[in-house]
């Protein structure tokens, strides 16, 4: 089985790991391949060069007050032409990227209103991430998703191809707290269509023969008219009796004609540290069979965490609170404390102030795909001051408070 990420420049950095996919964009950016470090090169060059900004309203064709819809469908359709798989023309590539940029910030209202105000420049400089931009096929992938990606669209496919892509299959995953920060290997039985094995796909019964379509006339498509007031207007469509192939055959009795059967499958799976619920998991190949030889589907899982009790998860930190007492905060001390890493020990410096945030370096959450690079766990204290005091308490404290009026009637003279 073969779980691979869908570009290829991925397979040295992560090896077999299924590629991870967000439509977060801040994670997006950390999840940054070779050719957005040559967008940044690029940039630069431009910069030193010509100091030309990039149109983005013209490069999508749009106008600088085009709606979000606009752009989007701008975008849409600029992209499915440009998409190097598709178009082989020199420039191609660079044309896409340019695209996926404008529509990029485009797309972000902050961005755009940066940009409108002071170019590219302005996002160069209005801080992390604004001048950035991420993978543009991913952006893409992230737009094209649960429409059969490439597949549909296209344009490509006539009428009468035989052939259709497999659906992408989606798989809902729960872990527990702990097996999303350090990741998990998971065996997940999955239930998908996989190719007919009694009639190889072709969803005609074995040792029938296939015939002409009597509906079309072996066409694939059949004409129909409409008299209207204006005239007979003649309408072509795929012909219903046989999708559009032109044939028509005795069906499989195994699959029904489709040349597909449901089947259950057990993937064992590799989930990185560092996922979060909503993250997920492409597993190439691994959706629907593909009809009459088109290319499998793909599996994504979808990642559910569970609660913590006591910890609480913020991106790659962990939250916590601990109460300690105010004689603790003012004379310090060292507490136990709960981690993903097991009870460690905390010092609470003398003088700790009331809801003073602690920071336990590198306690927190390992970043996906740097799982050497770890957030920190945050250790809010909260001070507990006593509401009932026994009679030896008070007067030690009266004692202080005496102790307090003699200091500052000192500090007076
Ligand atoms: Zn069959
Ligand atoms: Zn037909």
């Amino acid at each position: 089985m073969a779980i691979l990420p869908c570009r290829t420049t991925l397979v040295a950095r992560l090896g077999f790991q299924p590629q991870f996919i967000t439509m977060d964009n801040k994670l997006l950016s950390t999840l940054s391949y070779p050719s957005c470090a040559s967008s940044k090169i690029r940039t630069l060059q431009s910069l030193s060069s010509t100091m030309a900004d990039a149109d983005y309203y013209s490069v999508l064709g749009v106008s600088k007050n085009a709606s979000k819809s606009e752009i989007k469908s701008a975008y849409r359709k600029l992209a499915r032409s440009y998409h190097p798989d598709v178009n082989k023309e020199p420039g191609a590539e660079q044309k896409f990227k340019e695209i996926s940029n404008a529509y990029e910030v485009l797309s972000d209202d902050e961005r755009r209103s940066i940009y409108d105000k002071y170019g590219e420049a302005g996002l160069k400089g209005a801080g992390v991430g604004m001048g950035d931009f991420s993978n543009p096929f991913d952006l893409f992938e992230s737009l094209f998703e649960g429409m059969g990606g490439m597949g549909m669209g296209m344009g490509g496919r006539s009428a009468r191809s035989r052939s259709a892509d497999g659906e992408d299959q989606a798989y809902n995953l729960v872990l527990n707290f702990k097996e999303a920060i350090f990741g998990v290997e998971k065996e997940i039985e999955i239930s998908r269509l996989e190719t007919c094995g009694t009639c190889n796909g072709s969803g005609a019964k074995p040792g029938t023969k296939s015939s002409k379509c009597s509906m079309c006339g072996g066409q694939g498509q059949v004409v129909s008219s409409a008299r209207t007031p204006l005239g007979v207007f003649q309408q072509v469509s795929t012909c219903s009796a046989c999708g559009g192939t032109g044939e028509t055959s005795t069906p499989c009795n195994t699959c029904g004609g489709d040349g597909r059967v449901r089947k259950s499958k057990r993937i064992s799976l590799k989930v990185p540290a560092g996922v979060d619920s909503g993250s997920r998991l492409r597993v190439r190949s691994e959706g629907n069979a593909g009809r009459k030889g088109g290319a499998p589907g793909d599996l994504f899982v979808v990642i559910d965490v569970l609660p913590d009790p006591v910890l609480k998860r913020d991106d790659t930190n962990i939250l916590y609170t601990c109460k300690v007492s105010y004689i603790d905060a003012i004379l310090g001390t060292t507490i136990k404390v709960p981690t993903v890493d097991g009870m460690v020990d905390l010092k609470i410096p003398a003088g700790t102030q009331p809801a003073t945030t602690l920071v336990m370096a590198k306690k927190g959450v390992p970043l996906l795909n740097k799982p050497n690079m770890r957030g920190d766990q945050l250790v809010r204290v909260q001070v507990e001051i006593p509401k009932r005091l026994s009679d030896e308490e008070r007067k030690l404290i009266e004692e202080l408070a005496d102790l307090n009026k003699a200091k500052a009637l000192n500090s007076r003279r």
